[in-house]
């Protein structure tokens, strides 16, 4: 037995076999020219890899209609026919023969000009034909290099995915019921990935550092995920403290119930909107089953990241359908917050030396506006069948908030032009997530109508700490003082211009300070479905005097050391 810590990233224990995803972005294409006498061997290497390909799908086929159904084996049948396509094989042979290079470089270059093609195309079902594209492709080409290609969607029976990093997109389309822990290498508990297995329940230790090399694939694991630590080959006693720990849960689960129907508010009837942050639109599920107030912070990016571009139709309906579901409640969709970890070869935003500081969100949004406009009309065409709002991520000056204004009040006027109805009053406020924007939080207050705080990358630029890099991840606290003195001057700016305040970042998802964020004048925190239960309870049993006796102490402290050790105590952690 060998147990390593990293960070708790998602609570909640799991014990399973391992698997190890290796992810398929970290594969380097080899790219060499070959003889024209080469031409020959090499297109039977890509017909044999074809052929490996085509029984793995079969299997994959036949799987998928024992367990799911025609319609989920639907998918493998096309895939079978992408790779019968006579035209491709045609292609890739002229290629060969015509660049006179390898086998790897050909297919590589093949699928970029078709998803091009593909994802310029008008019509969503045409666009949709990218991920099958990419994942047939990324087939043969595991076959070419020799190696296993496996995604997490892929898996069929219970384990602990185990990995050196796992990206949002390896995450979106993964088996939920299937994969029962996650641990990585890399990430903290503010990277997406985090995020993600928050949102989906399930339970992450992440940051461990180097650890898979000497890794047996044979291995069972415990993750436990509210001590931050992985157990790998686990003893008797270790699986019986899982098990304990199981039902715990459950019973907490059940404690929780009691309160589900409840106003949020604090002890003395001070009302606090708890609302939800989702990736997905199936998490609209859990929103409802755990009571939200409404969707704080949709981050409609993870619509982007399943492997196509969605059109204006495709988007329009999976926002209507959020929107509906929440039969009133306010939806606030977040635009396209693309870059950092959020990687979208498909439109360009790669390959940056520093992505955190580079072309993302409402940058890359400013500087591709069709994109941007074809989804805030889609918003704005579902923003008839509920409360939508528009939120704009990542702002750092006035200028682009009055751009991003700009460019949705010529899309309010082009669906308009198309005889679509929108909301004429519909809010449009901003993500306060970079510091410069909580400084001048005075200034946009005049321009946005309501602030959400992101504290996660708010930590991030404050402390100028990557929130995904496991050995700077003492530094990313938002309990620093830097983080909270911004934190709060958002809070008082919004208060003098009379603008709705609110806080989406996983800061708002830890009980104590949740607290101390109410102590400081929220009334609105949101956090994943999940978290609610907890929050709300330490909420009902806190007066709002006791929070603002907390923010009073805490605004007087130095460091976060110091933070984090009167919160220990008065809260009893
Ligand atoms: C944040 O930065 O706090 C936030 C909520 O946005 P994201 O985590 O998606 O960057
Ligand atoms: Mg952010």
């Amino acid at each position: 037995m060998r147990e390593l810590h990293g960070i708790a990233a998602s609570p909640g224990t799991a014990c399973a076999p391992v698997f190890i995803f290796r992810d398929d972005f970290s594969w380097s294409i080899p790219s060499y020219p070959i003889a024209e006498s080469d031409v020959d061997a090499e297109y039977a290497r890509y017909q044999e890899a074809v052929a490996r390909a085509k029984e793995e799908v079969t299997a994959l086929r036949d799987k998928a209609l024992q367990d799911a159904g025609e319609e989920q084996a639907a998918i493998f049948d096309a895939h079978l026919l992408m790779l019968d396509d006579p035209e491709v094989n045609e292609n890739i042979k002229s290629e060969l023969s015509s660049t006179l290079m390898n086998v790897e470089s050909v297919v590589f270059s093949i699928e970029r000009k078709t998803v091009e093609s593909l994802a310029s195309a008008q019509d969503p079902y045409i666009q949709e034909r990218v991920s099958d594209v990419h994942d047939v492709t990324r087939r043969i080409m595991g076959h070419l290099l020799n190696r296993e290609r496996k995604t997490l969607s892929d898996i069929t029976s219970d384990v602990i995915v185990v990995a050196r990093n796992l990206l949002p997109s390896d995450m979106v389309g993964m088996s939920r019921d299937r994969i029962k822990g996650i641990a990585t290498e890399a990430g903290g508990r503010t990277s997406h990935a985090a995020i993600l297995a928050r949102a989906f329940g399930i339970p992450a230790v992440l940051g461990i550092g180097h650890f898979i090399g000497d890794l047996q694939t044979d291995s069972v694991a415990i993750v436990d995920g509210d001590r931050g630590v992985l157990i790998l080959d686990p003893d008797e006693k270790a699986l019986k403290q899982e098990k304990a720990a199981r039902m715990l849960r459950q019973e907490k689960q059940k404690a929780f119930e009691a309160i589900r129907g409840m106003e949020a508010s604090t002890k003395d009837g001070v009302r606090i909107q708890i609302m939800a942050n989702i990736e997905v639109p199936e998490e609209v599920e859990a929103v409802l089953q755990y009571n939200a107030d409404g969707i704080g912070l949709f981050r409609s990016e993870f619509l982007f990241l399943g492997g196509h571009v969605p059109g204006e139709e495709e988007q329009f309906r999976a926002y209507k359908q959020v929107v509906e579901s929440m039969k009133g409640k306010p939806v606030t969709i977040r635009t396209l917050d693309i870059g950092g970890d959020k990687v979208l070869p498909e439109l360009g935003a790669q390959d940056e030396k520093n992505p955190l500081l580079g072309w993302r969100a409402i940058r890359f949004c400013l500087s591709d506006t069709e994109i941007f406009k074809t989804q805030l009309r889609a918003i704005l065409r579902a923003s008839v069948f509920g409360d939508v709002r528009i939120m704009f991520p990542m702002i750092s000056t006035v200028e682009e908030l009055v751009k991003a204004r700009g460019i949705m009040e010529e899309a309010q006027w082009e669906c308009r032009g198309l005889g679509c109805e929108v909301k004429p009053d519909i809010k449009a406020g901003i993500m306060v997530e970079v510091p410069s924007a909580a400084l001048c939080s005075d200034v946009l207050s005049r321009s946005a109508d309501f602030f959400s705080i992101g504290t996660n990358d708010l930590t991030q630029y404050t402390m100028a700490v990557d929130r995904g890099n496991e050995k700077v991840a003492y530094l990313h606290d938002p309990f620093n003082p830097a983080v909270l003195r911004l934190i709060k001057m958002t809070i008082d700016n919004a208060a003098k211009a009379n603008i709705e305040v609110g806080l989406c970042g996983e800061m708002a998802a830890d009980p104590a300070s949740a607290i101390l964020l109410v102590g400081l004048g929220l009334r609105e925190l949101s956090v994943s479905a999940v978290s609610i239960p907890a929050v709300k309870s330490v909420l009902l049993s806190t007066t709002i005097e006791e929070a603002q006796g907390v923010a009073q102490a805490v605004m007087k402290m130095t460091s976060s050391t110091q933070v984090r050790a009167y919160i220990a105590n008065r809260f009893q952690l």
